[in-house]
């Protein structure tokens, strides 16, 4: 069984892949061979994810799982919920549901407007879409004085040319923040390299019917010198992935990063490594976090302890309690 939290959290990360790929398209035999239907239905309650008007071309047979069979409307179909058939050479003809039939669509702009929602941006503006399926604009905040302008962008390393034109166009330089779907690290060499962008799932979370967004001033604010001071602290884990020990830079691996976030988010209360395995969509049974631990001993043993039973909480020292 799967909690409500990592089941949210594994639907971001399912969404975020599926918008950064050049249709944002999901055939629907995908959706019930993913083995992750109970997923795609919550994406699909919370209307991220819609059926298109596109019918499969053809569909992985339920029955054998074996012969493609070709969706058609079902003439005898009395009923709305079986209204195509398809053929199969071994099994005969098969009911399928528009779910089963039809593509399956991300919806961006829908996040974009999570996204506007969950930083209060909808009462005073309007999400535009500036580049078509790459690029909305959600709106404006004042952040310690500055105008900022709000993004949202899926796939920008393959339009960073064309994003980076409409953002000189629209926005004073350094005056734009854009959440994205892409992975950042690939900017690093485009046109977007300068660029004020963050990755959405550092800052984004799915609650309810939306977002709740979480440290996108630590991106406003930006790293600041570091690089001199002796300072040990986790303030830099979701803008940078690392961990600061004596002034030192630690990378974290996602999955040390994904544990020092439930440690953080605990705020320095026990969890138990069960809760730690469901979060990290790990199976409980084979989850051992001695093979984590012992690969990032410095990391843990800086900010980390442990009664040795299966509990870790975040040292008290490390702890933010107020976070803005
Ligand atoms: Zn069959």
């Amino acid at each position: 069984m799967v909690g409500n939290a990592a089941l949210n959290d594994q639907s971001l990360i399912e969404l975020s892949c599926l918008l950064e790929q050049d249709v944002p398209h999901l055939a629907p035999d995908a959706v019930w061979l993913s083995g992750k239907p109970v997923l795609y239905a919550h994406l699909q309650d919370m209307g991220v994810l819609t059926l298109s008007h596109d019918v499969a071309g053809n569909v992985v047979c339920r029955d054998c799982c074996n012969e493609t069979i070709r969706p058609q409307a079902n003439p005898a179909a009395g009923k709305a919920d079986v209204g195509y058939r398809g053929y199969c050479r071994d099994c005969g003809w098969i009911d399928l549901t528009r779910e089963q039939a039809h593509f399956w669509q991300a919806q961006p702009l829908k996040i974009a407007r999570w996204l506007a929602s969950a930083l209060q941006l909808n009462t005073r503006f309007v999400v535009e879409p500036v580049i078509d399926g790459v690029l909305w604009r959600l709106g404006e905040i004042e952040h310690r004085r500055k105008r900022r302008t709000l993004f949202f962008g899926r796939r920008l390393p393959s339009s960073a040319d064309a994003v980076h034109a409409k953002l000189n166009a629209l926005v004073a330089p350094g005056a734009e923040v854009i959440m994205t779907t892409s992975d950042i690290e690939q900017l690093s060499n485009s046109a977007l390299a300068d660029r004020l962008v963050v990755p959405l799932r550092a800052v984004a979370h799915i609650r309810k019917a939306g977002f709740v967004i979480e440290n996108l001033d630590a991106y406003l604010v930006g790293p600041g010198a570091v690089e001199t001071s002796d300072e040990t602290s986790l303030r830099l884990i979701h803008t940078q992935r690392v961990a600061l020990i004596g002034g030192e830079k630690h990378k974290l691996s996602p999955q040390v990063f994904s544990f020092l976030k439930i440690l953080e988010d605990a705020d320095g209360d026990e969890v138990h490594k069960r809760h730690i395995a469901e979060a990290l969509g790990v199976e409980a049974a084979t989850f051992r976090t001695a093979d984590i631990v012992k690969r990032h001993r410095v990391v843990f043993d800086t900010f980390v302890e442990s009664d040795h039973k299966g509990s870790y909480w975040l040292k008290p020292d490390f702890v933010i309690l107020e976070r803005r």
